[in-house]
Parts: C-alpha cells; structure tokens; sequence
C-alpha cells in the first residue's frame, strides 16, 4: 500500500470512528422508539464518508474514481429486525453498526462493480478483537460486523496503476 493509501485509510477509519462514536452516544440518550429515526438519517452519512474515500483510493491509484455509485439503501424492515435482536444494553452498538454498514456495504459492492478494483480488505482497528484480526486482509461477501466494531473496508487497485512520483 503506498504512503497516501495508508493515510487516506487511517484518516476514513477515523471519519468512521467519531460518526460511530456521535451516534452511539446519541442512541444512548434517547428512548428505544427513537432508534429507528436515528438509524435512518444517519446511514446516508457513512455512505457519503465512503464514496470520498473510494475515489481518492482510486483516484490515487491512477484510475478515474466512480462516477456512480451503487444506490445504497438500509430498509425498514432490516432496521427493525436488527434493533430487535439487540439485547439488553445492546441498542447503542446495535445503532452504531447499522449505520456503519452503510459504509462498509457502499466499500465492498463499489468494489464488486468498478473493472479497475482488484476487491476490498478488511482493514482492522488498532485494538482489534480477535475475530476481527482473523478477518483482517481480502475480504469476500458481506463485511460481518459485530456491535461497536471499528474495522472498515477498503478498495484494493493495482499496484502498477499507482501514479508515479518520479
Ligand atoms: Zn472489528
């Protein structure tokens, strides 16, 4: 991975990190019935995290960067079915990873699509669990993540596209 790959990364997980940080925080506070609302307006925000993110991968690795982007959309019913598994204590992280899986599902089906990716890797928090660290690198299918993770997912492009310095 070049140097700016390796900034860009360590600054997206960053993004990520204090979205998911502001909206566990925000799931804290609220009552239960509120979860949903939360959930679904701030999915959107991951996402967008995301998309910038690609393309300055990709846009670095000497490729054009994505012109569209897959619609990403989180429905009612998954919303629902998954606050609903949470168990008690569990509805902040059950929040949180909702709506970080917006950016992880806009990562691994953009990377899915463009010709110019190689695929995407799970890039894992510095203080990773250990299911997580057994995850990290390529990735293939769904990002599965638990409650309150801080791992991310990165498109991956060619080496030999990366742009010349020299
Ligand atoms: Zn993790």
């Amino acid at each position: 991975m070049s140097k700016l790959h390796s900034v860009a990364t360590e600054h997206y997980m960053n993004t990520q990190r204090v979205l998911g940080d502001h909206v566990y925080a925000a799931a804290s506070v609220i009552p239960a019935g509120r979860a949903f609302d939360l959930v679904a307006s701030r999915y959107s925000h991951s996402v967008a995290l995301a998309s910038r993110f690609y393309n300055l991968m990709s846009v670095s690795s000497g490729n054009s960067g994505m012109k569209k982007f897959p619609h990403m959309s989180i429905s009612p019913d998954h919303i629902d079915n998954a606050l609903a598994k949470a168990g008690p204590g569990q509805l902040p992280g059950a929040v949180q990873s909702l709506i970080l899986s917006g950016g992880r599902d806009l990562i691994t089906q953009t990377s899915e699509i463009d010709p110019l990716a190689e695929g995407w890797d799970w890039v894992m928090e510095p203080e990773a669990c250990d299911y997580c660290a057994s995850k990290a690198g390529p990735g293939t299918g769904d990002f599965r993540a638990h409650y309150s993770c801080g791992c991310i997912a990165a498109p991956r492009f060619t080496e030999s596209k990366t742009i010349s310095t020299g």
